[in-house]
């Protein structure tokens, strides 16, 4: 781990292998701090049951996100799981006008590249399942996602858990009370 933790972190990232329980954390790491504010992603996946436009994600085309990419207005995106995924530049800089502390969930690739833009002003949690059968026990009971899907989202956690110590934070979610109690005490002395 880098260690380079800092305090009135006003951009802290959450990088997890899909399935590992991060929106579950999210969701209350959400309610519990209100100075948190969701970075609303875009994305060319479909919509799972449940979500909603403008909240989970936007929901948009490849041709929409492509000329996105054009006009600069990501700060980062990636390919991830056949799908695109992107930072909207502009929501980022109005949340952090508005003195809110930005809170994102990105794959390796969009947390690599938020410490490569901000460096330590961007705080980095990643978090971990207890093991690859645990994930892919998580992933199928969810529901959510084709076999095809899944095996995809497994595959490419094999090599994202090789890069849980390079962050500046580590959370396991065996336990998910212990984990979001862990993840708390992190979030609370970066907002300090
Ligand atoms: P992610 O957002 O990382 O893809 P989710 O939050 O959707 O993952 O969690 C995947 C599934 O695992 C969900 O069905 C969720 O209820 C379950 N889950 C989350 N945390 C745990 C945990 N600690 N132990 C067992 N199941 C969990
Ligand atoms: P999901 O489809 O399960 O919502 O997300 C799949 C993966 O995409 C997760 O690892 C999530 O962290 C990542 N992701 C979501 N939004 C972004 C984004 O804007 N940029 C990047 N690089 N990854 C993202």
């Amino acid at each position: 781990m880098t260690q380079s933790s800092q305090k009135n972190t006003q951009m802290v990232v959450i990088c997890a292998p899909s399935g590992t329980g991060k929106s579950t954390l999210l969701e209350k790491l959400k309610q519990e701090f209100p100075r948190l504010k969701w970075s609303v992603s875009c994305t060319t996946r479909p919509m799972r049951p449940g979500e909603r436009e403008g909240v989970d994600y936007h929901y948009i085309t490849k041709e929409k996100f492509e000329a996105l990419i054009a006009e600069n207005d990501f700060i980062e995106w990636a390919r991830v799981h056949s799908n695109y995924y992107g930072t909207s530049k502009g929501f980022v800089d109005q949340g952090l006008r508005d003195g809110m502390a930005m809170l994102f969930d990105l794959d390796v690739q969009g947390a690599d590249a938020m410490k490569r833009i901000y460096g330590a002003q961007a705080q980095v949690i990643f978090i971990k399942p207890p093991s690859l059968e645990a994930l892919e026990k998580r992933l199928r009971g969810r529901g959510t996602d084709s076999d095809e899907v899944i095996r995809e989202r497994l595959k490419n956690a094999r090599t994202e858990i090789l890069r849980a110590d390079d962050y500046d934070h580590l959370v396991i979610n065996d336990d998910v009370a212990k984990a979001y109690q862990d993840l708390k005490t992190i979030v609370s002395s970066l907002l300090e």
